[in-house]
């Protein structure tokens, strides 16, 4: 039986991970500060631990028998939407650093056979929204718009530095904005799709809602299921350095919210307000994780439409408990 340590194993992408993996027949070991806030963990064994601490990790990466992993999954770090990225630099500079610098370390000299790294298109610098696709080594001569872009090339560079020096497989995503049901949906670190369903699940039919910028910044946005496909399928592929993970579907944030809108059956007016948006545009190519069999299945209409439903119940339950 394979086995698999997912950091990170109470977040969002994480415990969707944990899913896969025990579908695929995996042992499971799942690490985070906390458990997962809405779902019980799927992995057989969770651990609460600080993965900014080096013992933490060196605890983490050995299996039951003291034996490595043979699959590590990072995907803990300090994270949020764009109001949290603007607003906690020294938190994610630090606290996400410290978990990549002592888990690739502590994997790497236990002997941990593969170690997947999560970064973020984030490392690509700001684009004009017709520009043609960036391909990933265009992430350099490098340009990120924000701290949390650097501290994930810095982490991405360092990961590839251990795979130089030790015998341990790196593959490192880049993943395009996630949005799904069990993702962070209010109390600052959710990001736009979760941050829009909760405005327009809380917002009577034929009201307005505040939506941050002037509504044209341009994105693509990945539905989980393809997210988690596409770690599974990078992590046992033989693609080496950053891989860009994420659906070809570019949308302005107002078409966006018109798709939420659509689904939600709400006729919404939009009122653009100030506040942290990002990057103007992303566009860049799939054709590496394209090149192993990845192909997003789920539409941004077809997505929406299993994530309102859930965001929707959330705020209703909320609502219940005030
Ligand atoms: P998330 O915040 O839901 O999950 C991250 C988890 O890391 C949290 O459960 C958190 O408690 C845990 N964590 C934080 N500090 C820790 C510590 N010191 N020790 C142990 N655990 C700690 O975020 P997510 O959306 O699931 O993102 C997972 C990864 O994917 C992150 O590396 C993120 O930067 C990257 N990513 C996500 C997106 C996205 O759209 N969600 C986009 C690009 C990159």
């Amino acid at each position: 039986m394979r086995e698999a340590l997912v950091c990170g194993a109470g977040g969002f992408i994480g415990s969707h991970l944990v899913k896969k993996l025990k579908k695929m027949d995996y042992w499971v070991r799942g690490v985070d500060l906390k458990r997962p806030e809405f779902s019980e963990t799927e992995a057989d064994e969770f651990i609460q631990l600080d993965l900014r601490e080096q013992e933490n990790c060196e605890r983490a990466v050995l299996s039951r028998k003291s034996r490595p992993f043979d699959e590590v999954y990072q995907l803990a770090a300090d994270m949020g939407g764009m109001g949290f990225i603007h607003s906690a630099e020294c938190e994610i500079m630090r606290n996400s650093a410290l978990i990549n610098i002592h888990m690739v370390h502590s994997s790497a000299k236990a002997g941990v056979k593969r170690y997947f790294f999560s970064s973020s298109a984030c490392v690509y610098r700001d684009m004009e929204a017709d520009e043609p696709e960036l391909s990933e080594e265009e992430a350099y001569p490098a340009l990120p718009d924000n701290e949390y872009g650097w501290e994930k090339l810095y982490a991405e560079r360092m990961a590839m530095a251990y795979a130089r020096k030790y015998d341990i497989k790196v593959r490192l995503a880049r993943f395009q904005n996630c949005y799904g049901p069990e993702g962070t949906w209010r109390g600052g670190r959710e990001k736009a799709p979760a941050a829009l369903c909760r405005k327009i699940a809380e917002a009577e039919d034929g009201r307005e809602i505040e939506v941050w910028g002037d509504g044209k910044a341009m994105r693509a946005y990945t539905y989980i299921d393809d997210m988690v496909e596409g770690i599974y399928l990078l992590m046992h592929s033989d693609l080496e350095n950053g891989v860009n993970i994420g659906r070809r579907e570019y949308v302005s944030v107002d078409e966006l919210v018109k798709t939420i809108a659509c689904v939600a059956g709400k006729d919404i007016k939009i009122k653009h307000v100030k506040g942290p948006v990002g990057v103007q545009a992303r566009n860049f190519t799939i054709d590496r994780i394209s090149s192993i069999g990845w192909k997003s299945k789920y539409s941004l209409r077809e997505g929406i439409g299993r994530t309102y439903p859930w965001v929707k119940s959330q705020v209703e339950k909320a609502r219940k408990k005030n």
